[in-house]
């Protein structure tokens, strides 16, 4: 059946598998919840790893409707304590989920079986789900901040959430979830602003930073002067700069 939301199609499908093997660090399995993702951002890469094309991946998502049922299936095999990273490729907490809840309902399944979570997200949505992610014995939240500017936030990222409402969707997570900031792309405007997120991630307890550079491909629709001229040796000192001042791991590989 398909919907029709902001110019973008939801279509509910039905999947086979729900637990995709990762070859993420300290992650066993992905789970997508949608493939598609309502935030459209510019420099989004999912398109390229999964083979879609652009046009398609801005046009639609696509909900998998049964994954929860297929979650259970596949855990009962597997077994428990497995660590699943959510939305390696897509955004659990897009504007569908507010409708469908694919992700809330996968947690009470991966809860079930006692797995290990981690979830990175742009959407101060995932706050709804706190209470079950807190019943976690280990479980991870991330957001991702590419810029605390406004303006240029909307230029590569026109559907998310505002960075501020994301930074107060993490902080009312308690010391029980490891909170961590995704900082990247990092791109030229980034550089000035790298203060202020250490700072905000800082006031909010976050427990690290991962930091990474923008990785272009072809058809990404991002401003060369967003991107040309970061020097890396320079960032990867500032980094570790930052890091010892605000005493907040940052991990990296330029
Ligand atoms: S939130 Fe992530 S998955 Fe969604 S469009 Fe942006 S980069 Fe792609």
């Amino acid at each position: 059946m398909w919907k029709r939301v902001r110019g973008l199609k939801y279509r509910e499908i039905y999947v086979k598998n729900a637990l995709s093997r990762s070859k993420i660090r300290d992650v066993e399995y992905s789970l997508n919840p949608y493939r598609g993702c309502e935030h459209r951002c510019s420099y989004c890469y999912a398109p390229f790893v999964l083979h879609i094309p652009n046009e398609k991946w801005n046009s639609e998502v696509l909900v998998k409707i049964n994954l929860p049922t297929v979650l259970d299936r596949e855990l009962k095999k597997i077994g428990t304590r497995v660590h699943v990273l959510i939305g390696s490729v897509t955004d659990g907490y897009q504007p569908a989920e507010k409708k469908y809840e694919i992700t809330r309902k996968s947690l009470a399944v991966l809860l079930k079986y006692g797995a290990r979570v981690n979830i990175l997200t742009k959407s101060p949505l995932i706050a709804r789900d706190k209470e079950i992610i807190e019943k976690f014995e280990y479980a991870e939240v991330g957001i991702s901040v590419s810029t605390l500017d406004e303006i240029k936030r909307k230029k590569t990222e026109p559907f998310s959430a505002e960075v501020e409402e994301r930074f107060n969707a993490l902080s009312q997570f308690s010391s029980k979830v490891r909170k961590y900031v995704f900082l990247g792309p990092i791109f030229t405007h980034t550089l000035n602003e790298l203060e202020g997120i250490f700072s905000k991630a800082s006031e909010i307890g976050v427990d690290y930073i991962i930091a990474d550079r923008f990785r272009r491909r072809e058809g990404m629709r991002v401003p060369a002067a967003f991107y040309e001229g970061i020097d890396y040796g320079e960032l990867g000192k500032k980094l570790k700069n930052l890091e010892k001042r605000y005493d907040l791991p940052v991990f990296f590989s330029f």
